[in-house]
């Protein structure tokens, strides 16, 4: 019983550690450990942590690992299209594996970042001819459900 656990989950994280690699490969990254370890982790918290949250998460499991390697990789990982920076505060930029288009929403008072489903804002006629837009990040900040609950 114990030996077939251990065989389950061995299998489980091999088949995570692939399939990470397969989509960083997608993005013409080329998937070492530790970049599979960053997009990993992006993937599975999408609360988009700073560079310093994901380093104090990877770092006991990755000794070598630095906070410059983690804003490098997110630089990279961002330069390809395979996640968004968010620069929705001064203090910290943000990381985020969700790249569909989508509004984000900052509460004042936790700090925490929120999703919110958004059509793309349409734009005049014009400037669709006249611009390559490349880029779109619409902020809202107020205060979260939770914090106005406890207020
Ligand atoms: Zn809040
Ligand atoms: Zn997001």
């Amino acid at each position: 019983m114990q030996r077939f656990q251990f065989c389950n989950n061995y299998n489980f994280i091999m088949n995570t550690t692939q399939r990470v690699s397969e989509i960083l490969t997608t993005y013409g990254i080329r998937p070492s450990i530790q970049r599979v370890g960053i997009y990993d982790y992006l993937l599975t918290h999408r609360t988009h942590p700073t560079v310093d949250e994901i380093f104090s998460h990877l770092s006991p499991a990755m000794p070598t690992l630095s906070r410059t390697t983690i804003y490098n990789t997110l630089t990279l990982f961002a330069s390809k299209g395979a996640i968004l920076v968010l620069n929705i505060e001064e203090k910290n930029q943000r990381f985020d594996a969700g790249i569909e288009p989508h509004a984000h929403f900052q509460c004042t008072k936790c700090d925490k970042i929120f999703d919110f489903p958004q059509p793309l804002v349409q734009l005049d006629e014009q400037i669709v001819r006249d611009f390559e837009i490349v880029e779109t990040q619409i902020y809202y900040k107020g205060i979260c459900k939770t914090c106005k609950k406890n207020h």
